[in-house]
Parts: C-alpha cells; sequence; structure tokens
C-alpha cells in the first residue's frame, strides 16, 4: 500500500510542478538491489520502552512534510568532488557538506587522489566529537541506510562505505529513495540560498521559499557584485520591470517581487539576517532610510547601514502579511550575541497580521521562543528544524516544555541539510525524539496514547498543512496516519 502511495505522490507532485516524466519516474520505487543502500529499518526501537518503540514506529509511518532544507540541484550538490573515477560525492563529501565541520576540522580532499591518502589523514580528525550531534545524526544515517558503524570503523569498510557512496551518487534516484522512501518525506521546503531570486525548483517534492536575506542591503547596487541571483537591481532589469532610482521605486520593487515570487509557487519568506547582525530592528522613519538609499557602504556609516536594513526589514514584515507569505527566520546559533528571538519582540507586537516563524526554536532560548508563541498565540509558529541534531538532550527540553507552554498546532519541524544521508539522519533524529518525548509523558500518565500520536502527527505534517493550506493540493498520503489517529481516538 505504502509504495502505491509514493509513486502516486511523485506523480502528482510532479504534474503539479508542470515536471515532465523523467522525474516522475525518477520517484518510482528503486528496484532491489539497483542502489547500495540496505533496507533495515532505524536501528534505536530495542533499546527504549514499548511506548517509545509503538509511538516511534506510528511517527516512522507518518509521511512528513519537512519546512526547512538546502538540498540543491542534483548536478550541483555541495558534496561533489574530483575523484580518481571522476565527478561525484563520496564520504569525504559527505561529511564536508555535514555540520560536523561547525566544531571540527576534517582533513581537506586533494582533487582525484586515492582514498586511502585521504582517510590517513583524516581518520584521526573524529575522535574528539563522537558524543556531539554534529557526529551522531550522520552516525544514524550510515548504519541505517549502510548498514555501518562508523564508531568502529576499519579502513577497509570506509574504503567499501566510500565506494558505496559514490555508487548511489551516479543516480540521482538515489536522493529519491532516501529522501521520499527510507526518511518519508513527502513535501520539502528547500531555501536555495545560492540562487535566491532563481525562483525554479529542482524537484517535485520541493516547495519554493523566497529567501529575502539580501533585501535589506538593498541601499546600494554594490552590495550585490559578483551575485547575480541576490540581485534586486539585477532582478528588476531582467524581469523587464522599472529602473530603481528612488527609496519609492526600492519599495515598489519588493511589493513586485513578492507577487512574482508567489506567483511561481513559494510559500513562505525566510531570513538568516542573524549571521550578519543583530535582530534587534528598530522601527525608522522613512526620511533617514531615504537619507542612505543611493549611497555605497564606503560612503555610509554603520549606524546608516543598520537604520537602512531597520527600515527595510519592517516593510517586508509589512510585505509578509500583505502577499500572506508566513515569515521564516533564523534565531539562536549564528552570531549569539544578538541572535535571541527576544529580539524580534518589538517587531513581532507591532505586526499582528504577520505570521511569524521562529527557527531552530531559537537555540539555546529555546524557553524563551516557547514564551514569546505564549504570548502572541495569534502570530507565532515555533520551527525545530536542526535542533535535534544540534542537541537531542536539548530538544528534548524544549519539545517537552513547548507542549506545556502553547498549543500543540504552533510547532513545526526540518532537516536542514545538503545530502540525502544528511536529511536522512536529522528526520530519524527528530522521529526518536519526538517519540521520545511523548512517549515520556504517555508513560508518565500525562497523556492518553492516541492524544500523544496525534501531537506527533501534527508537528511531523498537519501543522504545515495548516499554515500552508495550499500545499494539500501536492499531497496524497493523508490517510496513511490519520487512519491510525482516529483509531485510537475517542
Ligand atoms: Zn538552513
Amino acid at each position: 500500500m505504502f509504495d502505491s502511495l509514493i509513486r502516486r505522490s511523485f506523480l502528482k507532485a510532479a504534474a503539479v510542478c508542470g515536471l515532465g516524466a523523467p522525474l516522475a519516474v525518477a520517484g518510482v520505487k528503486v528496484p532491489e538491489g539497483q542502489l547500495t543502500g540496505i533496507s533495515s529499518g532505524s536501528s534505536d526501537a530495542a533499546f527504549r520502552t514499548p511506548s517509545f518503540a509503538s509511538l516511534k514506529s506510528f511517527l516512522d509511518s507518518i509521511p512528513a512534510i519537512d519546512t526547512h532544507d538546502h538540498l540543491h540541484p542534483f548536478d550541483q550538490l555541495p558534496g561533489l568532488v574530483e575523484t580518481e573515477r571522476g565527478r561525484g560525492v563520496n564520504l569525504y563529501g559527505l561529511w564536508k557538506s555535514s555540520y560536523l565541520t561547525k566544531i571540527d576540522n576534517l582533513a581537506e580532499w586533494r582533487d582525484a587522489e586515492p582514498f586511502e591518502s585521504w582517510w590517513t589523514r583524516a581518520k584521526e580528525d573524529f575522535k574528539n566529537v563522537h558524543a556531539t550531534g554534529f557526529y551522531r545524526y550522520m552516525h544514524t544515517s550510515f548504519k541505517d541506510l549502510y548498514g555501518v558503524d562508523f564508531d568502529r570503523i576499519s579502513d577497509s569498510k570506509a574504503k567499501v562505505l566510500d565506494q558505496r557512496i559514490f555508487e548511489n551518487y551516479r543516480d540521482e534516484r538515489w536522493l529519491f529513495h532516501v529522501i521520499t522512501d527510507r526518511a518519508n518525506i513527502e513535501l520539502m521546503f528547500i531555501d536555495p540560498f545560492w540562487a535566491r531570486f532563481d525562483f525554479r525548483i529542482s524537484y517535485p517534492f520541493q516547495v519554493l521559499v523566497f529567501n529575502v536575506t539580501t533585501l535589506t542591503r538593498g541601499f546600494h547596487a554594490s552590495e550585490f557584485d559578483g551575485h547575480p541571483f541576490d540581485d534586486p537591481f539585477v532582478f528588476a532589469r531582467t524581469q523587464g520591470l522599472p529602473p530603481v532610482k528612488s527609496l519609492d521605486d526600492y519599495l515598489s520593487l519588493l511589493d513586485q517581487m513578492f507577487t512574482i515570487a508567489k506567483k511561481n509557487g513559494a510559500a513562505c519568506l525566510k531570513t538568516t539576517a542573524a549571521y550578519e547582525r543583530t535582530l534587534q530592528f528598530d522601527d525608522v522613519p522613512k526620511g533617514r532610510a531615504t537619507r542612505v538609499f543611493g549611497h555605497p557602504r564606503s560612503a555610509l556609516a554603520a549606524a546608516d547601514v543598520k537604520e537602512f536594513e531597520d527600515f527595510i526589514m519592517w516593510r517586508l514584515v509589512e510585505l509578509s502579511a500583505k502577499h500572506d507569505l508566513p515569515f521564516q527566520i533564523h534565531t539562536g546559533d549564528a552570531r549569539i550575541g544578538g541572535s535571541s528571538p527576544m529580539f524580534l519582540v518589538n517587531l513581532i507586537d507591532a505586526n499582528p497580521r504577520t505570521k511569524f516563524i521562529l527557527f531552530h526554536g531559537g537555540f539555546p532560548w529555546v524557553g524563551e521562543t516557547g514564551a514569546i508563541v505564549q504570548k502572541y498565540p495569534d502570530r507565532v509558529w515555533i520551527d525545530s528544524v536542526w535542533l535535534p541534531t544540534i542537541s537531542f538532550t536539548l530538544a528534548k527540553r524544549a519539545y517537552h516544555e513547548w507542549l506545556e507552554v502553547l498549543p500543540s498546532n504552533r510547532i513545526m519541524w526540518g532537516s536542514d541539510d545538503y545530502s540525502a544521508e544528511g536529511i536522512f539522519g536529522e528526520t530519524e533524529l527528530t522521529r526518536r525524539c519526538l517519540a521520545e518525548v511523548l512517549a515520556e509523558k504517555v508513560d508518565r500518565g500525562d497523556l492518553p496514547d492516541w492524544y500523544a500520536r496525534q501531537i506527533g502527527k501534527q508537528i511531523l505534517r498537519d501543522n504545515a498543512l495548516e499554515l500552508f493550506p495550499q500545499l494539500q493540493a501536492r499531497i496524497v498520503k493523508e490517510e496513511v496516519g490519520q487512519h491510525q489517529v482516529q483509531r485510537h481516538g475517542p
């Protein structure tokens, strides 16, 4: 039953996206033995309670809506390197495009070098990170997809793993097999930060995200030199829109960009401003932004630039409401001196019609994020994307706290990764984390089992469909999980 559902989902998604037969065919389940993954179940259940096992297996059956990822087009995957066998993704490529490199130095790959030569330099690089989330999620993936225990990997097994990865990535169907069959993801929001205003999609399961991060810097065209897909002025020219000569022209361009993004299927906005500056945005009068517009950064003080960015951010938040495009905002991590979600409270407070989505649960400020949603339950959602990978323990605490302080329809999830293996690992950790939290509530007598299932299904799927109702037209698998919740319900 599942296979036919998956196939129907693909054909329907491909039709909606205007994609032709080759991609639809690519979504069909890969024949046994054609790709080198193994088809074992997940590796966790034996170690936990009966409630956990039952909830985990239920959550595994939920076709998930992943509200944030960075899956590049297949020929542009960040894991691609030059090997002895030609260009492809190998073991180095997977680790290099994982989050491990945020906390650990990994020996660089040299073009076309033999695997053994890199492995000799690299294998000691893992010695201090086995307990970290950024290692464990990839470990989970290697174990579940390849049957390989990376904690105890030998030189010869590493070489075989490298070869199997390379063979898998010869064929785009590996992505479909892992993402839609193994990770059971039905739709995936992809934040295309490498080509923000391209507005084309690469996969039938893709939901387009309008990344607006660079738009706050539109005071001068020199801000975008060398990045045509990030450049609103280039976008205006290529779309045949009026030239931008004043702040009013620029504001009009922004409005038109929202219209075009939405026409191309964008479901929401995304900003990663927190990697570049503080999340504290003042309500700056227009006159001050007018004074800054048209001048290069070299002629401006840092305070002028901030005022312009602040002014535009407030306009983006208004346009978010006007065009009904919920606003995904990266909070936490990043430049941690200014990335607490608390910095956004003035913006949230003044814009009741905008739907704000606070990313990563505000890590590490997960309690603050819960308090913000509790204070503004009509306009703020939490996306727990990436959180169980950063810290499984903190994510458990966060889900426990959030479910105590806010309605269960305010939480979503995403996997936030760059490879099939990364996406699988992050998804698996999220399902485990939710299953542990919900099982603990059931085992303590705090929740009936059927209600715990309902919450899990909401977080993995239903809450995204509630916030983005237009996605209903692209899904077909809802009956799978719904049936089980209803069967156990009152
Ligand atoms: Zn991301």
